[in-house]
């Protein structure tokens, strides 16, 4: 095996065989880490030791008999994903220096599994961003080109998975994290139905939008990995999926009813390429037809209320007294809190933190947090009226291509790009995105399909479906 952008299948049905080893795959991914990141920044931390010894481990498990496909698996975590005994810094000063005591539900069972972990990856800060550029510790890059942002803000572990640094990855999505850098950087990327998957170990943005989320080379691994990270667990109450599904993405799209979303702005590239993924899946056998989801365009706005108004409350936590960093020069315990804060969280995390503290005080309730939980229920009954008529919805996932890093964005023009990602987050509805077509200047582009609550097998079936169609 030459290079390391090789499918979790064909790596496991290479470790079955005997052709290679997980020590030796482990070592081929720490040198590319080694070789490559340095340009790229998809690590925040890099386990060496640990993975060299869990690689060991895993080869003597596959000695001794049978195995799961993903034992001795090389791959990597997002930063906000509790790792018991390596840091976990949410790309943040005021977590620079916390070492979890214990590991996320998805952690634990990809552990339990025989996955072997080579660090963990960059991120905007507290997920709060859409380009790897807003963290504490440097910026992602697009490993496409490296000019251009890898997208975010699960965007280190996009490009880990795109640049051949990580077998797979997982990611976290709120509002498109995990399915935006996965079009920018060109793999997989897959949002589970809120509720799939455990939550327990996520270090917490916004509770009720979020899923751990699957950044992987193709369609199939994406499956693959969801069946060991899925199911219930005593630990995260809203999670209550039973375990043991298996999303390996059947034959034929054959009936397959396909909703073409096209409201909204988009560059015109990727309405062409939407378009023609449309025609491309119709010719394979789907029944395609426009659709439209009424009180769509209001969803952004009560996003950012809501993911906000949650950020506000979750990250009270970070107080300097429980957790992290604290100011070292506060003389009284309101200074711990204010000079920790101060000191410890960017820009971007404050500007949140003021908008939700604001969405949720007297006088604002009403008109800000009320009204976004009313558009967020007409926009879930909106959508699930839609999957009566189709199995799939079809959508663009970003309205644009990855910018230039050195150009920058402002922050409200970068809210502006998450318009097609956060409809299902606000409505708990599973959704992937999936590389399909070229752009002119040779970067990948991608499509987002949408389906019913736990419909992730559909996603699977009508994702391969677009892989086989793009390679035709
Ligand atoms: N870009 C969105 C935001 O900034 C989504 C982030 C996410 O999914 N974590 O809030």
């Amino acid at each position: 095996m030459k290079d390391t952008r090789v499918s979790v299948r064909a790596l496991s049905a290479a470790l079955d065989r005997g052709e290679t080893t997980s020590l030796a795959l482990t070592k081929k991914y720490l040198n590319e880490i080694k070789r490559r990141d340095a340009h790229i920044g998809a690590f925040l931390t890099v386990t060496e030791a640990a993975a060299l010894a869990a690689a060991r481990a895993a080869d003597q498990r596959r000695k001794a008999g049978k195995v799961h496909p993903l034992c001795g698996i090389p791959m990597a975590l997002k930063d906000n994903i509790c790792t018991k005994g390596i840091a976990t810094t949410c790309a943040s000063r005021i977590l620079e220096n916390f070492i979890p005591p214990y590991d996320a539900t998805v952690w634990r069972r990809l552990q339990e599994a025989g996955c072997v972990l080579l660090g963990k990856t960059n991120m905007d800060e507290f997920a709060m961003g859409s380009s790897t550029t807003r963290g504490a510790f440097g910026a992602a890059r697009n490993p496409q080109n490296t000019a251009l942002v890898a997208g975010g803000s699960s965007g280190g572990s996009a490009a880990a998975v795109a640049a051949g640094e990580a077998a797979f990855a997982l990611g976290s999505d709120t509002g498109g994290s995990v399915r935006q850098p996965a079009a920018f950087c060109g793999v997989v990327g897959l949002k589970p139905t809120y509720g799939r998957v455990s939550r327990y170990g996520l270090t917490a943005f916004a509770s009720s939008l979020e899923q751990v989320g699957i950044l992987a080379l193709t369609v199939e691994d994406a499956g693959m990995i969801l069946s060991v990270i899925a199911g219930k667990d005593g630990r995260d109450a809203t999670c209550w999926a039973e375990q043991g599904e298996d999303f390996t993405p059947q034959e034929g799209i054959h009936g397959l009813r396909v909703g073409l979303l096209l409201q909204g702005d988009m560059d015109e590239e990727i309405r062409q390429n939407l378009l023609h993924a449309a025609q491309v899946l119709k010719s394979m056998g789907a029944e395609v037809a426009d659709i439209a989801i009424p009180g769509e365009q209001d969803a952004l706005a009560a996003y950012y209320v809501l993911s906000a108004a949650e950020a506000s409350s979750n990250l009270a936590r970070y107080d300097g007294v429980r957790y992290g960093r604290r100011a070292e020069n506060a003389l009284t315990p309101e200074d711990v809190y204010v000079l920790s804060r101060e000191e410890g969280l960017g820009a971007e995390v404050k500007r949140r933190l003021m908008l939700g503290a604001c969405a949720l005080s007297a006088g604002y309730h009403e008109g800000l947090y009320n009204r976004a939980q009313n558009v967020r229920r007409q926009v879930r009954q909106a959508w699930l009226d839609a999957f009566r008529r189709v199995d799939v919805v079809l959508s663009p996932v970003s309205p644009v291509m990855p910018w230039e890093i050195s150009q920058g964005m402002e922050p409200v023009t970068e809210y502006q790009q998450d318009r097609f990602t956060v409809s299902q987050n606000l409505t708990g509805l599973p959704a992937m995105s999936v590389p399909f077509g070229r752009a002119k200047n040779s970067l990948t582009l991608a499509v987002q399909l949408t389906a019913a609550p736990f419909m992730e097998k559909t996603l699977c079936r009508m994702g391969r479906a677009l892989e086989e169609g793009d390679e035709a």
